[in-house]
């Protein structure tokens, strides 16, 4: 079976994002492989080791996404492909990232694509969808069991805490919801393998694409961070008090009575 992982590299979780004008600012912070992205290359190892086949890691990214890619290789993907975009693409946005990524699969015999439910940044949860539409395949999203029989493939979905069974059939594109596997850490042997496991770069002359072919569809104008949340206010004094000035504060400084 031919199974590839889109993988997305973002911001360390722990990391404390700064913003200013707008823009994300990313100087000197700690990169990881987007956490969805991690079910998706665990479920990609677990489903070739039962029916056979190789996992191929796929990112759309810049020269530092080979860590990430390293990393998934050390879990115990076989191949990675990094689609460096460095060089040729100032901005992007999903349609950008889903054309690059539709270009590389065009001469692909792709059986099964995994990708994260969303990326934790910025979270459109789109990539996948849309890669999946433009292959002309079937995908099901926010996924929690995968169990494939042949060409069947049965699947329970979350939705929103309640559970969808839905039978398809391959090929097909799923996003990986937590919940699905518990991605394993890379072991030490793991890492010394990765170092030789192939790791192609390509760039979008290689998928025979140029800038406006993939030109974003949107420009985000601002980012900003919610209000930091004003300090609580704790009432004093005797209880009958204390529930008259609530009452009064509900009424007339929240405005909720
Ligand atoms: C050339 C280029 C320049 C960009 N410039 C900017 C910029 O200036 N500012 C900015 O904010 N953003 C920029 N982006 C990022 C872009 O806007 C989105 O972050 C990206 O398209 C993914 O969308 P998302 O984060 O909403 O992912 P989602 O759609 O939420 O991701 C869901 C899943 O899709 C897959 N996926 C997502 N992204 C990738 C990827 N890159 N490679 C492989 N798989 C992926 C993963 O499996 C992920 O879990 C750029 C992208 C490109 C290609």
């Amino acid at each position: 079976m031919n199974i590839y992982v889109l993988l997305k590299k973002t911001f360390d979780t722990e990391e404390k994002i700064a913003v200013s004008g707008g823009v994300i600012e990313d100087d000197g912070a700690e990169f990881i492989i987007n956490p969805y992205d991690e079910y998706a290359v665990e479920e990609a190892i677990n489903q070739r080791d039962a029916h056979g086949g190789e996992v191929t890691v796929v990112t759309v990214g810049d020269e530092d996404s080979e860590k990430q890619l390293r990393t998934a290789l050390a879990m115990g993907a076989d191949k990675a492909v990094l689609i460096n975009t460095e060089d040729d693409l100032e901005d992007g946005d999903q349609f950008t990232t889903a054309k690059v990524l539709e270009a590389f699969f065009a001469d692909k015999e792709a059986d099964l694509i995994l990708a994260g439910n969303v990326a934790i940044d910025e979270a459109s949860g789109q990539v996948g969808p849309r890669l999946a539409s433009s292959l002309g395949i079937s995908y099901v999203t926010t996924v929690t069991s995968l169990k494939i029989d042949g060409e069947t493939v049965n699947i329970e979905k979350d939705v929103e805490g309640d559970v969808e069974i839905i039978e398809t059939s391959l090929p097909l594109l799923v996003t990986c919801q937590q919940g699905l596997n518990d991605p394993r850490y890379p072991s030490l042997p793991g890492i010394m393998k990765a170092k030789k496991k192939p790791l192609e770069e390509l760039e979008i002359d290689d998928l025979d694409l140029d800038e406006d072919d993939v030109e974003a569809k949107t420009r985000t104008t601002d980012i900003f961070l919610p209000p930091e949340k004003e300090a609580g206010r704790v009432l004093e004094g005797d209880v009958q008090d204390q529930v008259k000035e609530l009452i009064s504060l509900l009424k007339n400084e929240a405005k909720v009575l």
